[in-house]
């Protein structure tokens, strides 16, 4: 039985399962809220786009944007898998190399990187730093000057690309925080800086249009315009991309409204279409880097937490209170995410009502989920809230001093706990008294 149209089962006992484990069981081991993530799911997303660029003989890098879930054990997944690796940070960068993934498939980003985060990049000599702005050139330069190294760049514009309902449209206005303007001459200016620079080996463009998009028209568009950009440089300078870096941003399904692309349309769609542009230009095809992150861990994972206080308005709302909220989960509050859930310990049931589900934090705006058809909802119920797995775990924060919640990785009938969760003395493990 598919529950909801997520890949999920029930059991006999009429309990949702992930991977083949009993999520009541879980839930009872660890306790909740816990985040449990299906690997079977993860690797199968890695290999949609890995194997599809493999098949169609096309050369790619899929990084897998760590920022969407950064833990040892993901890393080690993402490596075991043959991806890349985008870190945005020192912390995620820390997180890689303990993880001990290979320096030579990381990649830096970041429109304000420090100048620490830049030399543990370099003095680690990962793969590849993605330039974001004028400072940071100066920056890298005269980092690789004082270490006598060589490091490869890539320069990130911004493409100029909007969605209006669905339907990407190029757009004079390039207001962003990120990257260099295509069409102000920034970018032109930036890219006499790199390609002339004797320690930055700069390897070509990158761009990132957005996220949870379900279609490849907006790609499609972004590598047209990056292209027209090539065509200019390679006129003039004879610049040869190395390396096209098309971003992330591939929707994943959260409900009923969201309907994705199986991930190997988006590898074969893009593969075709850079492939075209630079025959079309008589250049190479450049290597084709994408940044994957919500559709790696987004659906394989899901958040279990237990039904505590219920609340009846009568003609209003009904309202059920679980263990967390916006604490493990801040999309809801940060940008009106939807979800859906089912009671794991009713999951053969229909629903009978509907229940709107509160978090714990002193917040009004702490709802995860409006108005969700359930089966009657009872103190002690464990509620499985689906598709957590991306910017769940790794947007969690301590408000109302809430200890992080634990992460369990399940794979061939086996459970693991790969993150702990959080004590009250881990909650205060910074602060000291004042005297
Ligand atoms: C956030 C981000 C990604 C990943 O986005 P998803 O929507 O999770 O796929 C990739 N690249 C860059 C530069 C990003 O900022």
């Amino acid at each position: 039985m598919i529950v909801d149209n997520h890949p999920y089962e029930v059991n006999q006992e009429g309990h949702l399962e992930i991977g083949g484990m009993d999520t009541v069981d879980l839930a009872e081991k660890y306790g909740t809220p816990l985040y449990i993530y299906d690997v079977k799911a993860i690797r199968e997303n890695c290999r949609a786009f890995v194997q599809t660029f493999e098949e169609l003989d096309i050369r790619a890098q899929v990084a897998y944007a760590s920022k969407a879930f950064s833990s040892i054990a993901m890393v080690q997944v993402a490596k075991q898998e043959g991806l890349s690796l985008d870190v945005v940070s020192e912390g995620e960068l820390y997180t890689a190399l303990q993880a001990g993934f290979p320096v030579e498939k990381i990649h830096l980003h970041g429109n304000n990187k420090s100048i620490e985060e830049l030399s543990m990049a370099i003095q680690h000599d990962i793969g590849c730093i993605v330039v974001d702005n004028f400072l940071e050139i100066d920056m890298i330069g005269k980092l690789l000057e004082k270490y006598d190294k060589k490091m490869d760049v890539l320069m990130r514009v911004t493409p100029g690309i909007e969605s209006k309902t669905h339907k990407y449209i190029m757009t004079g206005n390039e207001d962003s925080k990120f990257g260099f303007n295509l069409q102000n001459g920034q970018a032109d200016e930036a890219f006499t800086k790199l390609f002339e620079h004797p320690y930055i080996q700069f390897k070509g463009l990158h761009c990132h249009i957005g996220s949870q998009i379900f279609e490849t028209e907006g790609f499609l568009l972004a590598a047209e315009v990056l292209f027209k950009q090539i065509a200019v440089w390679n006129e003039k300078y004879d610049f040869v991309p190395e390396v096209l870096n098309l971003g992330g941003g591939f929707g994943i399904r959260y409900t009923g409204e969201d309907s994705p692309l199986p991930l190997n349309q988006y590898a074969e769609k893009l593969g075709a279409a850079v492939t075209d542009f630079a025959s079309k230009l008589d250049i190479p095809v450049p290597e084709i880097w994408i940044e994957p992150g919500r559709a790696i861990v987004g659906n394989a994972g899901i958040t279990l937490y237990s039904i505590g206080s219920t609340k009846s308005i009568p003609g209003v709302r009904e309202y059920i209170s679980v263990d967390g909220g916006m604490t493990d989960n801040l999309r809801p509050a940060l940008y009106q995410a939807k979800y859906e859930a089912v009671i794991a310990n009713k999951a053969d049931k229909e629903p009978t009502g509907q229940s709107s589900i509160a978090g714990k934090c002193c917040e009004s705006g702490d709802m995860l989920i409006k108005d969700l058809p359930l089966p009657e909802p009872e103190t002690g119920d464990i509620l499985a809230v689906f598709s957590t797995g991306a910017y769940g775990y790794s947007m969690a924060n301590h408000y109302n001093r809430i200890p992080k919640a634990a992460v369990v990785f399940v794979e061939d009938g086996k459970d693991q706990l790969v993150v702990q969760r959080e004590s009250y003395k881990d909650v205060v493990k910074n602060d000291l008294t004042y005297e």
